[in-house]
């Protein structure tokens, strides 16, 4: 069936299945295109209505050409935010890249800084045995001087004939060994 304008010598509505005269005539806009770039065109088609879908028209039509702007709003927004989402990814990257050079160097320094705390616990042990020697053989010295000192004198004495007594004795004993041999 024809949602034509004649049917019986009349003009009726050309919305389909409608079946009232038509009152007058619509210009409906079509886009063209979908972006601001040309200007949002249009491509318009006037169609006779009756008075109810006249008004139905130019409210659909209306919200149509507004979704049209809202739509390119919504692209532009999208756009901005990926352009902004990949700033970031490589400021994120960045970071971590610098991040990760950092640990390297800390890593670096902290190694070296191991060996020398090894190094120098390695030193301080040598000197403290060193030190340990000195000291114990500074005491072992200081006794014997302090316990033969600490004599009194006829002991001194005593202990000195004693003592070169012995030296010729043990002279003695081997001269006359080496007269028997
Ligand atoms: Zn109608």
């Amino acid at each position: 069936m024809m949602a034509g304008t004649y049917r019986h010598g009349r003009v009726y509505c050309q919305r389909s299945g409608c079946r009232r005269r038509v009152d007058r005539a619509v210009d409906v806009e079509i886009p063209l295109d979908w972006s601001a770039t040309h200007g949002f065109r249009t491509v318009t088609v006037t169609i006779g209505a009756c008075r109810e879908d006249g008004r139905l028209l130019d409210r659909l039509l209306g919200q149509l050409l507004e979704a049209r702007v809202e739509h390119f709003d919504l692209l532009t927004v999208i756009a901005h935010a990926m352009t902004e989402d990949a700033r970031l990814r490589a400021e994120v990257e960045r970071l971590e890249n610098d991040l990760a050079f950092g640990e390297g160097a800390l890593s670096y320094v902290r190694d070296r800084t191991e060996r020398a705390e090894a190094d120098l616990v390695e030193a301080e042990g040598a000197i403290a045995y060193q030190r340990e020697r000195a000291d114990r053989a500074e005491a072992g010295l200081r006794r014997r001087r302090l316990s033969f000192a600490e004599l009194p004198a006829d002991q001194q004495a005593a202990l000195r004939t004693v003592h070169s007594e012995l030296s010729s004795a043990t002279a003695e004993a081997r001269f006359r060994g080496g007269e028997s041999a």
